[in-house]
């Protein structure tokens, strides 16, 4: 079967468009309970861009702080409850962040509309309504959380994106300027989950011509950003990394990732890595299952002076390498994208083990 996805439904983008929010959000104004629910990273807080969000009185606008821990079904399931009960069903949701709050955009917008808690809905399409309107504003860029057609939330016994083509946003509004901010190691790791989604996308069985399309352009645009003359954050830059990140995620929607991701999800999961920085931990050990892909990205880490820890599985017990790589197991598809359909012939829970060791 082939994949057959709903895409965006809008997208408005360009230096400075952040300032039309205001009139997008306005035409959802008279659904449901009239009101706005604005989720916000909590960077915002009281900086002068707080100023610009058009939130009228009637409207809720909630500051998140995604650096404890990623988003999970708990933060979720409280925001529904607390807002369900105090002011009803927003007309919109509009997130306001990174990939944390794309995520927590997407999967509360769903679960307005769907009963119980999220950790029910885990999975392949198993939400079964429609949510409300939902918008993503991305202020740093790089996880193509703004385009995927998943929630990834940890919940108490798996992470898991609430994934169907309701999660998809009606709209994103993608402002270069709004990234500008992104402190220097931030932007190299979330941009290298960008880089990372094309390298796997394209090594693996599922590559095809509308994959590698997307793949092959958002990878010319982080060769531009992290290796170029005029590589680092300018505003030229930032207007590519923007671009790069939706068309990284469309590669690997159309695709799908590999080891990286599948190793990724086991440190997040059992160490609480984050996301991104968990990839390049990964990443910079494979060069056996990707080598023109890795040792592009070491030059990158070099230009960049980033400095990734080696040896750090030294201080790990058997028991977390165990645990990590029965995360890292579970997700077949992705290693039966990138080793092949007999993968179960040449990856046991010894070997992702062995991969962990070598971190
Ligand atoms: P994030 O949302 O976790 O934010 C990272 C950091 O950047 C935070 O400290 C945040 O406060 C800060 N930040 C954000 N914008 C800023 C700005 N303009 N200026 C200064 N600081 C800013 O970052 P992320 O890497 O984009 O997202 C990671 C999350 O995305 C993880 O939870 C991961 O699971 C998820 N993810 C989702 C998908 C998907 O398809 N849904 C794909 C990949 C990753
Ligand atoms: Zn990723």
């Amino acid at each position: 079967m082939h994949k057959n996805f709903k895409g965006i439904e809008k997208t408005v983008f360009g230096r400075g468009c952040f300032s039309q929010l205001g009139e997008i959000v306005e035409e959802q104004r008279n659904q449901n309970d009239r009101f706005m629910l604005y989720l916000v990273d909590n960077y915002f807080k009281g900086k002068e861009f707080e100023k610009q969000i058009p939130a009228k009185s009637s409207d809720v606008v909630t500051f998140f702080d995604v650096d404890p821990e990623e988003p999970t079904t708990t933060h979720i399931d409280n925001l529904r409850d607390r807002i369900k009960n105090s002011k009803g069903i927003p007309a919109a949701v509009i997130g306001i962040g990174g990939g944390s709050i794309m995520d927590l955009a997407k999967a509360v917008s769903l679960m307005f509309t769907n009963e119980g808690s999220s950790t029910k809905y885990q999975g392949l399409n198993l939400i079964k309504k429609p949510g409300i309107y939902h918008i993503g504003v991305p202020t740093i860029s790089g996880t193509g959380a703004e385009v995927s057609m998943t929630a990834v939330l940890t919940g108490p016994e798996k992470k898991l994106g609430l994934k169907c083509e309701w999660t998809v946003f009606n709209q994103v509004v993608l402002d270069p300027d709004l990234i500008a901010t992104v402190p220097r190691d931030k932007w190299f790791y979330t941009g290298m989950d960008t880089y990372i989604h094309c390298i796997e996308s394209r090594d693996g069985i599922l590559n095809n011509a509308y994959s590698s399309s997307y793949g092959n352009q958002a990878l010319a645009l982080c060769r531009d950003i992290y290796l170029g003359d005029k590589s680092g954050q300018t505003k030229e830059n930032d207007e590519k990394l923007m671009v790069a990140s939706l068309m990284g995620g469309m590669s690997l929607t159309y695709s799908e990732v590999g080891i990286v991701h599948a190793m990724s999800y086991g440190l997040s999961k059992i160490l609480g890595e984050k996301h991104c920085y968990a990839n390049c931990l990964a990443f910079q050990h494979l060069s056996d299952y990707y080598p023109a892909g890795v040792k592009e990205f070491t030059e990158m880490t070099k230009k960049h002076n980033i400095q990734l820890p080696k040896g750090i599985s030294k201080k790990w017990s058997e028991e977390t390498i165990t645990a990590m790589a029965n995360v890292s197991i579970k997700l077949e598809h992705m290693w039966n994208h990138a080793i092949g359909l007999d993968w179960k012939s040449k990856i046991t829970l010894d070997t992702v083990k062995d991969l962990f060791r070598r971190l």
